[in-house]
């Protein structure tokens, strides 16, 4: 924090914050701090990196595990809580340390890169599971493992699974762009039976820079499709405006939005969450302005590993009754129209 204040001039809230033992490291990367705005306390990228004593308070309905990861984890760090996917926890560790980070139970926890004995039981585990289709690959951030860890993490799947889908979940992009060369995704290509994909996590329409299109397209160029996978953050994009920018910008990089998250009940997180009936507006907003390329899908990922769901209110406003096959549906423009339906 005290290197910090030399930064940037901090405001008594931030000042306030305490390290506890639910927050996440202040770490900020240099690539990020010289995006933020130094003269505005409120700055939307400010607000993702730089800690306040909000982090500090935690409500009765919010817990460090909300999602119940745990309860579903085999070893400490595969969650398999859907039948065809699991997730792969490599590493606690990020370059950079996100205030509204879900994880926090095991980010930043300083517990380092998996060791080789529990990558083997992961992959042994997914062996076993021939019902298993992909693998997140995540954490923490696994791109903070040297490429030659990361090879022979992969080699390691790829031995006992070669067809196992492979997703690489990272902040790189916006964190620290530099840390994704050629060298890189030649490596990650080496072990290419089945396929990759990348998901990053841009919030904000600054956070896509020249950097961080070139890195991103390192990837799309060599074939790894890129998808992102934002959080809905109050007072950094919960505003149609803004994510209608940053949707549109991150297809034009060749980034497909995939999820826009609701932000979970996790402890110290209560200064980041939208009223769902806020998210839902926007949700609709959205999907009047976006294209279908350029959309996410607003979900929530439900309490006690119940997995998520999409959170899009509906278009049916009547089903057929009794008498007639006709369905009414509510326009994204507000109108109605009828669908009659043979099959009835
Ligand atoms: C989100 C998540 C997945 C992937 O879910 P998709 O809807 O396929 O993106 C898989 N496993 C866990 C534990 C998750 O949290
Ligand atoms: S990059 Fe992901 S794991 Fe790391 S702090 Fe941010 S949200 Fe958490």
């Amino acid at each position: 924090m005290k290197e910090l204040a030399g930064i940037l001039e901090l405001t008594e809230e931030e000042k306030a914050w305490r390290e506890g033992p639910l927050s996440v490291p202040l770490r900020i990367t240099g690539h990020y701090l010289s995006l933020i705005d130094p003269t505005d306390s409120s700055d939307p990228l400010r607000r993702q990196v730089v800690p306040t004593c909000r982090e500090n308070m935690t409500s009765g309905t919010e817990s460090a595990d909300p999602l119940e990861e745990v309860s579903h984890s085999h070893g400490e760090r595969l969650i398999h809580r859907y039948a065809n996917r699991v997730a792969f926890l490599a590493t606690d560790i990020c370059p950079m340390y996100c205030r509204h980070c879900f994880r926090r139970r095991f980010t930043g926890n300083m517990t380092g890169p998996a060791t080789e004995a529990e990558i083997e039981s992961a992959a042994l585990y997914i062996k076993a599971h021939p019902e298993i289709r992909e693998m997140l690959l995540t954490g923490g951030d696994p791109l903070t493992l040297s490429d030659a860890m990361l090879d022979s993490m992969i080699g390691a799947f790829r031995k006992t699974s070669p067809s196992l889908i492979i997703r690489i979940c990272t902040r790189y992009p916006v964190s620290q762009p530099s840390r994704i060369t050629r060298e890189l995704v030649d490596m990650i290509k080496r072990h290419d039976s089945a396929p990759f994909f990348l998901m990053t996590q841009f919030n904000h329409p600054r956070e896509i820079t020249p950097e961080s299109i070139r890195a991103v397209s390192l990837f799309v160029d060599a074939g790894i499709p890129a998808m992102n996978q934002s959080v809905l953050l109050r007072r950094v994009n919960d505003d149609a405006d803004v994510l209608e920018e940053l949707c549109n910008r991150l297809v034009f990089c060749r980034i497909k939005p995939y999820y826009l998250f609701q932000g979970d009940m996790v402890s110290g997180t209560s200064g980041f969450r939208v009223p769902l009936k806020r998210g839902m507006e926007i949700e609709r907003e959205l999907r009047r302005r976006l294209s279908g390329l350029a959309m996410p899908v607003y979900a929530a990922d439900l309490p006690d590993g119940g997995g998520k769901v999409p959170l899009c209110g509906s278009y049916i406003i009547s089903s057929p009754d009794k008498e007639k096959g006709s369905w009414q549906f509510r326009t994204p423009e507000g109108g109605t129209r009828i669908v009659e339906d043979p099959q009835f």
